[in-house]
């Protein structure tokens, strides 16, 4: 592979991390730029399918997510009293020793990826962002904010669902739409009980546990509701405490447990995929930059890292630079696809209080199509 020699990377979440990686892996010269100073993450739990596991396998940081996070098999799915109903199966991936599903904290997944990224040598620049992108025949060159500049073969645009390179790139291209959910999301210490994901269906809103650590869970609630604005502390826990009255068992003790100490994350969801082709010239956009997913499917951070190992996967075996971005896109649009609309259509489902067995039936389908090989 001689067609990439440098890559410069917009956006350090996980998607850029990833590339990061697998860039670094084939040896290509990687710069890595994020907006934020302190490249923080925010402190909610995330929930990992099979899928995303076997993607942590490929970038090599599997066995430290088994160690110190939360791996399981099957959703367990109750009514809003905790009373157990089903469980949906997670699908065994053939020929990967993966397990079913699981949950991590973001700041831990951040932490092993910033690691590992600082580690394979990437020249990681904090608190800037791109100004212009120059399109020329064997270059893209990039004025920076800080006035600096910089020429590189490869641009991997994955700086998240309000992507500054997307617009740059395509500037009438779609923006993300609000889907008439938000979700609150709260970390609690994990009773013995909480063994796999649990969902609690029936009521006016979704809600969920995923452990994430031997001792710690979160709890997410997808209220439907016009968008929210923001919320004082005080305002959180009385709201979150309203919309959890009607549950029972296990939700009831983490609603009664609220309190000034709670940390307490609301997120309105927002989601939409970019028409193909998101690549132009010399520029690539993965991660949430191209296809931002609301979280039904608990797939956006594995479908950003499987977009880093394709990445690399192509610019391997391709001979121009040209034919690694269409071999790209040719292996992502579907699978994104499957999971930006399916997200959308169980949140749909779950806003008019469909039948459980509807809703459930479409993650258990999505999650059978997803552990096919990538
Ligand atoms: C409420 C919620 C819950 C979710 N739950 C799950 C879940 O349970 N499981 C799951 O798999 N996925 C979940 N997701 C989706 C998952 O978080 C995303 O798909 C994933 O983070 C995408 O990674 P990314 O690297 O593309 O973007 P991000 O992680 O958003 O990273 C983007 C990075 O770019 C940087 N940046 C932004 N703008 C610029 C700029 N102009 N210049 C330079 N840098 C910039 C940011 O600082 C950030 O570091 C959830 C999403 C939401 C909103």
């Amino acid at each position: 592979m001689t067609h990439v020699k440098t890559a410069l990377i917009v956006g350090g979440g996980i998607g850029g991390m990833s590339a990061a990686i697998t860039l670094r892996n084939l040896g290509i010269q990687v710069t890595l730029i994020d907006l934020d100073p302190q490249w923080r993450v925010y402190g909610a739990g995330i929930t990992i399918t099979g899928p995303t596991l076997r993607a942590f396998k490929a970038l090599g940081i599997l066995s430290e997510v088994i160690t110190h996070a939360y791996t399981g098999s099957g959703i367990q799915v109750c009514d809003v009293n905790g009373k157990p109903l089903h469980v949906v199966p997670t699908p065994v991936i053939a020929d990967e020793d993966v397990p079913g599903s699981g949950g991590i904290m973001r700041p831990f997944l951040h932490q092993l990826l910033s690691k590992r990224t600082l580690q394979l040598g990437a020249d990681v620049r904090l608190g800037i962002t791109v100004n212009t992108i120059t399109h020329a025949d064997d270059a893209v060159e990039v004025v920076f904010s800080d006035g600096s500049s910089g020429r590189y073969d490869l641009l991997v645009g994955a700086d998240g669902v309000f992507s500054r390179i997307r617009d740059l790139l395509f500037p009438t291209a779609p923006k993300p739409v609000y889907t008439g959910q938000c979700v609150w999301r709260i970390v609690a210490p994990r009773p013995p009980m909480i063994d796999r994901r649990h969902f609690f269906l029936g009521g006016p809103c979704k809600a969920g546990l995923t452990p994430v650590s031997k001792d710690q869970m979160y709890m997410f609630l997808l209220e439907t509701t016009p968008k929210r604005g923001i919320l004082s502390d005080n305002e959180l826990v009385t709201e979150l405490r309203r919309l959890m009255e009607i549950y029972g068992g296990i939700l009831s003790d983490i609603r009664n447990s609220l309190g000034p100490a709670s940390q307490i994350v609301l997120r309105p969801l927002e989601g939409f995929l970019l028409p193909r082709p998101w690549q132009k010239g010399r520029c690539i956009l993965i991660g949430d930059a191209a296809h931002p997913t609301t979280p039904q499917l608990a797939s956006g951070a594995g479908l950003a890292v499987e977009d880093a190992l394709v990445l690399a996967a192509e610019l391997a075996k391709s001979s121009t630079l040209e034919e690694a971005l269409a071999g790209f896109m040719s292996r992502r649009y579907e699978r994104c696809r499957l999971v930006v609309e399916n997200s959308l259509e169980i949140g749909r489902r779950e806003q008019m209080r469909a039948p459980i067995d509807a809703q459930t039936n479409l993650v258990e389908h999505s999650l059978q199509a997803l552990a096919q090989p990538i």
